[in-house]
């Protein structure tokens, strides 16, 4: 059993996280400002003797009491909307963040991990992207307070690795859906879904044909224990390698959901990639991982949870 210190641990991914920790006997310490998060999300974990949740903005200093074995460090606002309506916060906790959790697994003796992301490769010129890519990102554009953040994050993550000796792990997320999203989350699948299924219109931005490829949930927190478990520091691109348009993922939702909704087209927002597949070589080689749900089969779970909540 391990001491499992999981930051945005009420979020939509850290709510799954701190349910497999649990799952598989080790104690969790949640960490969540709520901000983009739920106690919903956590709902299922709170009698749980080996669960504790505390209300708390990582940016500020973190105080744990006792022994803690990992600090998994997923605190951070995800989504495009928050990144025009939280732009500070985000460089907050993407920043200052990392480096309290870091402090923490330095004080602690305990392994970092951080979720980082695909977006660290912006817009990208290469194609699929393997992790020696270095990005092609507009740091101060609509999306560059997220992107910066999580490349500092990468950057403070390895200085302390390699000054200070603490052991890491680095993962770069590719789009992950699932349960517990938020319906207004403002991502694309939380999106065509809750539209599909209240009858609206599905809103594809710009003209459909960009891409990206969506990792189910289950698959996406197998890869992270997978790395956080191994002996390999990473970063390691975690997601599913099977790429969609726009155009093609509603025409999905639209199938599986069963639905009569229209298809329009609205303003594609600024510098919004136009591909993106990961490159899971070292995730398949490295950590004998690789995802298997397929996405009409992740889209009508998902479904499933949002028709629950409406
Ligand atoms: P989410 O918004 O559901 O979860 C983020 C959680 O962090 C929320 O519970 C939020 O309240 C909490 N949080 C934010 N700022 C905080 C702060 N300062 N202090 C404490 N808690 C704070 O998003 P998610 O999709 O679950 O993302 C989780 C992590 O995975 C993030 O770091 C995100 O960058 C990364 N990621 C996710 C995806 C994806 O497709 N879901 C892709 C790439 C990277
Ligand atoms: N998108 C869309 N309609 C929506 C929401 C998003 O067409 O209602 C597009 C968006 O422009 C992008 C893709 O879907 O090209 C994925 O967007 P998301 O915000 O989910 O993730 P990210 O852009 O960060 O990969």
């Amino acid at each position: 059993m391990k001491r499992v210190v999981v930051t945005g641990g009420a979020g939509f991914l850290g709510s799954h996280l701190c349910e497999a920790l649990l799952g598989r006997g080790d104690e969790v310490v949640c960490i969540d400002n709520l901000c983009t998060g739920s106690i919903d999300n956590i709902a299922s974990l709170v009698d749980n003797p080996r669960f504790s949740f505390v209300e708390h903005d990582v940016s500020e200093r973190i105080t744990v009491d006792g022994p803690v074995d990992v600090v998994m460090h997923l605190a951070s606002p995800a989504s495009p909307v928050d990144f025009d309506r939280i732009p500070i916060q985000i460089l907050k906790v993407g920043g200052l963040g990392t480096y309290r959790c870091l402090g923490l697994s330095l004080v602690k003796g305990a392994r970092f991990f951080l979720a980082s992301t695909s977006e660290v490769y912006g817009d990208p010129a290469v194609h699929p992207q393997p992790e020696t890519y270095w990005g092609n990102v507009n740091p101060i554009g609509p999306r560059g307070v997220y992107d910066e953040a999580k490349r500092y994050a990468e950057a403070m993550t390895m200085a302390y690795h390699t000054h200070h000796g603490v052991d890491v792990r680095i993962v770069r997320i590719f789009n992950t859906y699932g349960p517990r999203m938020r319906p207004d989350d403002g991502r694309v699948v939380s999106n065509f879904i809750n539209q599909a299924l209240r009858g609206e219109p599905i809103t594809v931005y710009g003209d459909g044909s960009q891409s990206r490829s969506f990792c189910y949930v289950d698959d996406q927190i197998a890869g992270q224990l997978a790395l956080l478990d191994g002996p390999h520091t990473g970063p390691i691109n975690i997601g599913n390698d099977v790429e969609f348009t726009m155009l093609e993922l509603a025409e999905v939702v639209l199938r599986v959901t069963n639905s009569s909704s229209e298809i329009v087209l609205a303003e594609l927002p600024q510098d919004d990639p136009t591909r993106r597949r990961p490159d899971l070589t070292e995730a398949t080689t490295k950590l004998s991982w690789k995802p298997v749900v397929p996405l009409e089969e992740g889209v009508a779970r998902t479904a499933a949870y949002f028709e629950q909540l409406l």
